[in-house]
């Protein structure tokens, strides 16, 4: 089955492999300072999902230097022009007066060897001047904002923790399309209590959504998160290798041709995943998954 990668994407745009430096800008979340909530997500780390980005004591610029030197130690890479993304990946970035959010994105985009500034955040936390924001930021290079949607179904989302509700995902695409800005939205599946065509249903629904990318991410269960504790007492079991790639491959048959796939699986952090332990072989699991897409 043919389907549009991010390497393949970015491959066909700038003629060359473009790799993603994770930041950690020291932002917070309203679902973690108390504006909202302050257990965060029920899934979320103290990290705020960022557990691969640079450490927010350094400066943006310093995480882009060390980002960059990690790569290129493990790769010979063709860096003759810019061939980073600057990936604002811990907690929420677009959660700060504008003035700082400008601050961090300047330094990130004016960075030489950035071709792309890709910003997660929440659709909740995209007002009118961060919006203005994100318009001039995508005049000088392109700019990704990536959506944690997770789920369509209102039960899963309150269970989450999630904070937002559908018609706030659905105000904040169409305000950042109208900038003309690549969206990218956050899908997990496996989520507690839903059903395998729930989840088809939400990936249907994103495709559906005039959104540019897709991430599809296995839940991962953290140590240390409430999600640990109820899948410590039972309440839920995660998904099989076997389960998941058939899944993904039913995903790809929904999604249109041109959504381009930024991720198959989640990226969790072996030192602290407690289930399911399969997935900590990333090797093994894109293996099988492209094994199953072949066929
Ligand atoms: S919105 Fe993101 S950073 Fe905030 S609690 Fe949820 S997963 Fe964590």
């Amino acid at each position: 089955m043919k389907y549009k990668s991010l390497n393949s994407y970015l491959k066909e745009k700038y003629g060359r492999k473009i790799y993603k430096i994770a930041i950690n800008a020291g932002f917070t979340c309203p679902n973690r300072d108390g504006s909202l909530d302050n257990r965060g997500c029920i899934f979320c780390s103290g990290e705020g999902s960022g557990e691969f980005a640079g450490s927010r004591t350094q400066s943006i610029t310093e995480q882009i230097e060390s980002g960059k030197k990690r790569i290129l130690s493990k790769m010979p890479a063709d860096i003759s022009g810019p061939s980073f993304i600057a990936y604002f990946q811990a907690f929420t970035n677009t959660y700060a007066p504008v003035e700082v959010l400008r601050e961090k994105y300047t330094e990130a985009i004016n960075h030489p060897d950035i071709a792309i500034l890709s910003i997660a955040t929440r659709p909740d936390c995209l007002e009118k001047n961060v919006l203005s924001l994100l318009d001039e930021m995508n005049h000088i290079k392109p700019v990704w904002v990536e959506l944690g949607l997770q789920t369509i179904h209102k039960e899963s989302a309150d269970y989450i923790r999630r904070g937002y509700d559908l018609n706030v995902y659905e105000e904040a695409v169409r305000n950042l399309r109208n900038i003309n800005i690549e969206v990218i939205t956050h899908v997990i599946l496996g989520l507690p209590g839903e059903t395998r065509d729930q989840m088809l249903h939400t990936v249907d629904y994103v495709g559906k959504s005039k959104v540019q990318g897709i991430k599809l991410q296995l839940l991962h269960v953290i140590r240390g998160t409430d999600l640990e504790k109820e899948y410590n007492a039972g309440k839920f079991e995660c998904m099989t290798l076997d389960e998941y790639v058939n899944l993904i491959y039913d995903c790809l048959k929904i999604l249109p041709d041109d959504m381009v796939i930024h991720r198959m699986t989640g990226d969790g952090d072996k030192r602290t995943l407690v289930a399911p332990m399969w997935s900590a072989n990333k090797k093994n699991v894109l293996n099988t998954l492209n094994r199953r897409i072949a066929e």
